[in-house]
């Protein structure tokens, strides 16, 4: 296990799954024994982000939640959860807004709705001053209007799981945005370019994620019978990175648990 201060931080785990309800203890004894030393948990529906935050509480200094509501629950979005967020935000355990973004390759919500759910969090991040925890897939130039109307009174913002083209990195990283890199660039069949692209993020910029129980890494070996991923794959996140940026795997993981750290004001 690596000495603490290279200790991974795995930036966004959905671990209020229902796949990892039975055996929660043995995936955080796995995780842990794997260098993971702290994860943020993803809050991505309002239930989602209230469970998120009890499981922070319960697990103090290991667990922190952000709040947000995914773009795939945006035709939930209303009122009563806009107030939700605004309270489980108050939480100190309660780092980030999010996930929120758009996501046109699903469109499992309308995508007026989106909008209008992504433009009420981004104002959620303006008034409570933590960061904001994004998603964007096949909807560039609309998150970005959106991100822009506010960008100059948002504290940081990540771009998470990004798996896009150089021109869409450039302009996150334009934005002074940090990007989120998943097992995704583990893939074979769709991660190519990702190899590419995580030498142009600055080193101060980048952050690690294993998505858990989604985007297993392809190259895992052995492969786990079930498909589900968990926290302590996040070794295996980072050890791909830093073989396509050409660094030490300690040195991906002492600069993305700093970053992550800073970013969320970790304790
Ligand atoms: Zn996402």
């Amino acid at each position: 296990m690596p000495a603490l201060p290279d200790a991974l931080v795995d930036i966004g785990a959905n671990l209020t799954h229902e796949s990892f309800r039975a055996d929660f203890d043995a995936v955080l004894a796995r995780a842990r024994a794997a260098g993971v030393a702290q994860i943020v948990v993803t809050g991505a529906s309002a239930g989602g982000s209230r469970a998120a935050q009890v499981l922070a509480q319960d697990h103090r200094g290991f667990l922190y939640a952000t709040a947000g509501v995914h773009p795939h629950h945006a035709h939930e979005y209303d009122d009563a959860c806009d107030q939700l967020l605004r309270e489980l935000l108050q939480a100190h355990e309660v780092k980030a807004v999010g996930e929120t973004g758009l996501d046109y390759f699903r469109d499992y919500s309308p995508r007026a709705a989106q909008i209008e759910a992504f433009e009420r969090q981004l104002a959620i991040a303006v008034d409570c001053g933590k960061p904001l925890f994004l998603h964007q897939r096949d909807a560039h130039a609309d998150f970005l209007a959106c991100l822009d109307r506010v960008r100059g009174r948002v504290s940081r913002a990540v771009v998470h799981c990004f798996t896009g083209e150089r021109a869409e990195l450039l302009d996150y990283l334009d934005r002074d945005c940090h990007i989120g890199i998943t097992g995704w660039i583990c893939d074979e069949r769709r991660g190519l370019h990702l190899r590419e692209l995580v030498r142009l993020i600055p080193a101060d910029r980048l952050m690690i994620e294993t998505d858990a129980p989604y985007l297993l890494p392809r190259d895992l070996h052995p492969k786990p019978a079930h498909r589900r991923n968990e926290p302590m794959h996040l070794r295996h996140v980072c050890a791909a990175v830093a073989a396509a940026r050409g660094q030490a795997p300690e040195t991906v993981a002492a600069l993305s648990s700093a970053n992550a750290r800073a970013f969320f004001a970790l304790d």
